[in-house]
């Protein structure tokens, strides 16, 4: 059992968001190094146009992002660098907004819950021990095999509670 993890996301702009950015990073390159697997400069820019905030982005919103850099990227090279991430968890996707945000703790795999913040559009990346494990098991009694779980919770965080967005 991996032990439960303190996750690190902290939404607004409260915080030095350039402190995730450089930390999301260096943790995407210690694991791609771990894993033997390539992260390429145009799959490490991507990952940074994910993590320019903590509201998830779209694929087409990457692809802006980086023509707005002079990076000439066509559709298909995001949709790969965004799988790329995916696969190697450094990304998780946001069903309910097919839209994609960066994991603060990579370097294990795992099943994460979200709170979606429906004022300023961020998402906070939660991991409720066992929660998973649970849903996996309590399908099983029923029979059912689980792929996949999407585990989102909307409302409004705090700050946007205390300015009555
Ligand atoms: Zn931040
Ligand atoms: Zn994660
Ligand atoms: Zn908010």
């Amino acid at each position: 059992m991996p032990p439960t993890t303190k996750r690190s996301a902290r939404p607004h702009s409260d915080h030095d968001h350039a402190n995730c950015v450089t930390d999301a990073i260096a943790r995407a390159e210690a694991v791609c190094a771990e894993r033997g697997a390539r992260l390429t400069e145009n799959r490490r820019r991507v990952l940074e146009l994910v993590w320019q905030s903590h509201a998830p982005v779209g694929a087409y919103e990457v692809l802006e992002r980086l023509r707005k850099d002079g990076t000439h990227a066509a559709p298909p090279t995001v949709y790969r660098a965004l799988e790329f991430l995916m696969e190697q968890g450094l990304v998780h996707r946001i069903e309910s907004r097919n839209a994609f945000v960066g994991c603060p703790q990579p370097e294990q795999r795992h099943a994460a819950q979200y709170l979606l913040c429906e004022g300023c559009g961020d998402a906070v990346e939660i991991e409720i021990g066992g929660l998973a494990r649970k849903i996996v098991s309590r399908a099983a009694e029923l029979g059912f095999a689980v792929a996949a779980q999407t585990v989102e919770a909307h409302g409004l965080c705090s700050r946007c509670q205390q300015i009555g967005a």
